[in-house]
């Protein structure tokens, strides 16, 4: 049997080559390579395709988060408040921006903001939440947006797994002040190289974020603000606008493969992934508990099929976050849920045979 990759990227591209070799040649030949036609091209297009006023491009996700947060004006002695249970970057863009990351827990179903924890945590000095749409489930947003208007805080979502998620069917990313978006390659939408977006319905803002991200300059050399070098590539975004046609598409086909995962493993053992009545996900992971993580790894090597765990260790347990001053138990449901999680394969073009393999190696394990 050939191995089963967790994601196999170099499908897509030999799918896309042709059109796709030819778009970075174009780019390549034209000479624009910092916020050229392609780059401009691109921020339309995917302002259309999320239902945003305005996009603009930056140099990743980890970049969109922090400008973002700056562009809503948290700074130094501001809190934010975002969930134990993410991919690390989403807090690190808080400390980034000069603010204090308040880690909370997550739900046990959904695996986003527990909304009760969230309350618990506001302070005077909460400026913003970050909620993230994890694993391209959206995150409960209408009491979020509630606590919000209540307090004044800024709402930065990070939609890095979530392109093209619906919430009440209205796309994500498009709910708080900002949406902060990641092209990293393995994502829904990827670059072959580092990319992000930022997008937004404010004029103002958006304003705010194309000077932040070029050095503080709308003019050339005349600084308005101390800005930051963080832009898309226009290579990177050619590429991005040949596969944004194709992005619908393949999240219909994540969320075959996802239906079929959940159908082949009703009646295992295994924890699925639940879906909220609001929520169409967008199956950026297909995430799984396990009571035997170590066990069922191994049932999966041995049949040559790749595994991911998202995430081993939750980000206050990290040495890098130590100074938050939280332990073990600090954080309950995430640290129970962590050593139990387990991502199976999932990417647009996984067949429906791999699928079928994948769940047979769960089912008898
Ligand atoms: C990938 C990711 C990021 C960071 O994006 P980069 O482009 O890698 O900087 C932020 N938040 C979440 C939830 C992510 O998955």
């Amino acid at each position: 049997m050939p191995p089963i990759q967790f994601v196999d990227l170099k499908r897509q591209y030999r799918n896309l080559q042709p059109e796709m070799d030819a778009a970075v040649l174009r780019a390549l030949g034209r000479g624009d390579y910092i916020l050229g036609e392609d780059t401009r091209e691109f921020e339309k297009e995917y302002a259309q395709f999320i239902g945003a006023a305005h996009c603009l491009g930056v140099g990743d996700g980890t970049d969109a988060l922090h400008l973002a947060l700056l562009a809503a004006g948290v700074g130094a002695g501001d809190e934010v408040i975002v969930q134990a249970n993410t991919y690390i970057a989403s807090v690190l863009a808080i400390s980034l921006a000069g603010a204090t990351p308040v880690l909370v827990d997550c739900d046990p179903e959904t695996y986003n903001l527990d909304l009760a924890a969230v309350e618990r945590a506001l302070t005077p000095r909460t400026k913003a939440l970050l909620p993230v749409h994890l694993y391209g489930q959206p995150a409960d947003l209408d009491p979020l947006l509630a606590i919000a208007r209540d307090r004044k805080l800024a709402v930065i979502e990070d939609v890095a797994q979530a392109h093209g998620a619906k919430y009440k069917g209205r796309t994500v990313g498009t709910f708080g002040d900002v949406g902060c978006f990641s092209f990293y390659p393995g994502k829904n939408l990827g670059a072959y190289g580092d990319g992000g977006a930022v997008v937004t319905n404010s004029p103002a803002l958006a304003e705010r974020l194309s000077l932040l991200r070029n050095y503080g300059q709308k003019v050339k050399y005349v600084h308005l603000v101390r800005g930051f070098n963080s832009r898309l590539d226009t290579v990177q975004a050619a590429i991005l606008r040949v596969k944004l046609p194709h992005l619908a598409r393949w999240n219909e086909q994540r969320r075959a493969a996802a239906a079929l995962y959940t159908e082949l493993l009703a009646g295992t053992r295994l924890v699925l992934p639940k879906v909220a009545p609001w929520a169409e996900p967008v199956w950026h992971l297909y995430v799984v508990q396990t009571d035997d993580r170590a066990g069922l790894q191994a049932a999966l090597d041995a049949e040559g099929i790749q595994h991911g765990i998202h995430y081993p260790v939750p980000v206050h347990l990290q040495e890098a976050y130590r100074d938050l001053g939280h332990r073990e138990g600090s954080f309950p449901v995430t640290e129970a849920m962590a050593p139990r999680l387990l991502s199976l394969p999932m990417f647009p073009e996984i067949t429906e045979e791999e699928v079928r393999r994948v769940a047979a190696v769960c089912a008898a394990f």
